[in-house]
């Protein structure tokens, strides 16, 4: 039988709402073998889940989703099997959690001023929990408020791109944000390719420099990515000589992606990420 893999995850050391030892054992009850917390911006989470893991038997894959800039967009890298310990990737990770703040709070002055909305930074910590501040807790935040009907909505309206509370941001750099990755040890893997608005020419474009740059794979199979979706990004993998990862990106109980560990079989044309995993 082939193991159950899932290779992203979050908890709340960023946006999850599981605890990384809650995570861990609902990853137990769900059957899942190998498991990649992999939260934004942070690795705060990995030491409380792996003691969890240890005592429920799963292996668990040092990970995170970085937060990064490629022209002009926002990307996010899956990095796999890193060292949390490795000083630049440590830097990278502080300079991340202070912009977050700053963007925190721009997003409540935002709110404030655009829509009225007080209360915002200290609401939406409160969700963050002292993990890595992010737009979910706002999310949480304005639903808890009633002033949405929705997580969705929340975003929808007040905090995608184009809405009045919307920040642009400048995350780590790509080419250094896949060194803090590579160097210390770990294998990149561009997340839920088919959520980026770009042309397929820029997706191309993208690859290329991602493979360049010392990236491994790309998220074949993902919560967020349709069946169709998973084909288009399997026909690439292939292409483009990169491995296939697998992950739901759960965000626990209730939240819009599928459940942890529950993924359909990444496509018989790809070569998984776990091929040469001892
Ligand atoms: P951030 O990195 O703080 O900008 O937040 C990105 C996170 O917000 C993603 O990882 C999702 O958890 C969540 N998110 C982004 N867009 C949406 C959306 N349209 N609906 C619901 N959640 C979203
Ligand atoms: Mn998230
Ligand atoms: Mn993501
Ligand atoms: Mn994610």
């Amino acid at each position: 039988m082939p193991k159950v893999y899932d290779l992203h995850c979050h908890s709340t050391a960023s946006d999850g709402t599981l605890t990384p030892t809650e995570l861990l054992q609902h990853a137990a009850i769900q059957g899942v073998e190998v498991l990649a917390l992999t939260d934004h911006d942070t690795v705060a989470g990995l030491d409380e889940a792996r003691a969890e893991a240890d005592l429920q038997g799963i292996e668990l894959i040092n990970g995170l989703e970085l937060s990064v800039t490629w022209g002009g967009q926002t990307l996010h890298i899956v990095g796999l099997g890193v060292d949390p310990d490795y000083a630049p990737l440590k830097a990278g990770l502080a300079e991340l959690q202070a912009f977050r703040q700053w963007r925190g709070e721009e997003i409540a002055r935002r709110l404030e001023k655009n829509a009225n909305i007080a209360g915002a930074l200290e609401g939406a910590s409160k969700h963050a929990k002292g993990g890595s501040l992010g737009r979910m807790h706002f999310a949480r935040f304005l639903l808890e408020e009633r002033h949405v009907k929705g997580l969705q909505d929340a975003f929808n309206r007040y905090l995608k791109q184009g809405k009045s509370a919307f920040v642009s941001s400048k995350w780590a750099n790509f080419e250094e944000g896949l060194r803090w990755i590579t160097e210390s040890g770990g294998q990149a893997v561009i997340a839920h390719p088919a959520r980026y608005k770009m042309t397929a020419t820029k997706r191309r474009k993208l690859l290329g420099e991602f493979k360049e740059c010392g990236g491994v794979a790309i998220e074949v199979v993902s919560g967020s990515q349709s069946k169709d979706e998973c084909f288009v990004m399997a026909n690439l993998a292939k292409n483009f000589e990169l491995l296939a990862s697998a992950g739901s990106d759960y965000h626990g109980p209730g939240n819009r992606w599928i459940e942890l560990g529950r993924l359909p079989p990444i496509p018989s044309s790809c070569k998984p990420i776990w091929h040469d995993w001892a």
